[in-house]
C-alpha cells in the first residue's frame, strides 16, 4: 500500500476515536441533569407528604377548637338551666345542649378520621424518606462515577490528540488538507476501501480505470462518486 495511505488510515483511526470520545463527553451533562432531576423529584415527593401532614394537623386543630367552643357553650347552657325555674325554658335549654352534644360527636368523628389519615401519612413519609435517602446515596455514587468518566475521557482525548498531531506532522500538507476536509464533511470516513470494485464509502461501483489505479497503489485516488480517498480492500 502507498505509505501515505497507511499514515492516513492511522490518522483516521485516531480522528474517529476522538470523535467518539467527544460524542460521549457531550452526553455527560445530560446524564448529570437526569440524575439531578431524579434527586429533586424524590426530595419533592418527601416535601409534598410533609405539606399534607401539616395540612391535616391544621385541620385537626380547627376541629379541636370547634369542640372547645361547643363544650363552653354547653357549660354556659347548663348553668342557665340550673338557674331557671321555668319548665319550658329548662326544656329549651336542654334541646340546645343536645344539639351541641350531637355536633361535638360529629366533630370528634371527623377528628378521629384525620388522626387515622395522619398516621397513614406518617408511615408514607417514613417510607418516602427512606427511599429518598437510598436514591440520594445511589445518585451521588453515580455522579461521582460520571466525574471520573469525564476525567478519563478528557485524558483519552488528550492522548489521541497528541497522536493526531504527531501523525499529521508527517503527512504532506496538501494531502492532509484534502483528507481533513473530507473527514469533516463526510461525517464517517475520508479514506475507505474498494471492495469487489465498490467504494465502501458511498457503496457505488468505481470505474475499471479507478479500480486499477487503486490496485497499482502509486498515487492518491479518489472515488469519482463521493470523492473519498480509496485504498485496496479485498
Ligand atoms: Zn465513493
Amino acid at each position: 500500500m502507498h505509505s501515505e495511505l497507511e499514515q492516513l488510515l492511522v490518522l483516521q483511526d485516531r480522528l474517529q476515536k476522538i470523535r467518539q470520545i467527544q460524542t460521549e463527553i457531550k452526553t455527560l451533562p445530560l446524564e448529570r441533569d437526569h440524575l439531578e432531576s431524579q434527586l429533586a423529584a424524590s426530595a419533592a415527593g418527601v416535601e409534598a407528604l410533609k405539606q399534607k401532614g401539616r395540612h391535616v394537623e391544621v385541620e385537626r386543630k380547627k376541629l379541636e377548637l370547634d369542640v372547645g367552643t361547643r363544650t363552653e357553650s354547653i357549660t354556659r347552657l347548663k348553668t342557665q338551666q340550673y338557674q331557671t325555674r321555668k319548665n319550658d325554658e329548662f326544656q329549651a335549654l336542654g334541646h340546645e345542649i343536645e344539639r351541641y352534644e350531637n355536633e361535638i360527636r360529629k366533630l370528634e368523628d371527623q377528628e378521629l378520621e384525620l388522626m387515622i389519615d395522619a398516621d397513614k401519612l406518617k408511615a408514607e413519609l417514613e417510607a418516602a424518606e427512606k427511599s429518598a435517602r437510598a436514591s440520594k446515596d445511589s445518585i451521588s455514587r453515580q455522579l461521582t462515577d460520571l466525574d471520573a468518566k469525564s476525567k478519563a475521557l478528557d485524558g483519552q482525548q488528550q492522548e489521541f490528540e497528541k497522536d493526531r498531531k504527531a501523525l499529521a506532522a508527517e503527512i504532506d500538507a496538501d494531502l492532509l488538507d484534502q483528507f481533513e476536509r473530507l473527514f469533516n464533511s463526510k461525517g464517517d470516513a475520508a479514506i475507505v476501501a474498494v471492495e469487489h470494485g465498490v467504494c465502501t464509502g458511498c457503496h457505488m461501483k468505481v470505474t475499471t480505470a479507478t479500480a486499477s489505479r487503486v490496485k497499482a497503489g502509486k498515487e492518491i485516488v479518489n472515488c469519482e462518486q463521493c470523492g473519498r480517498i480509496l485504498y485496496l480492500g479485498q
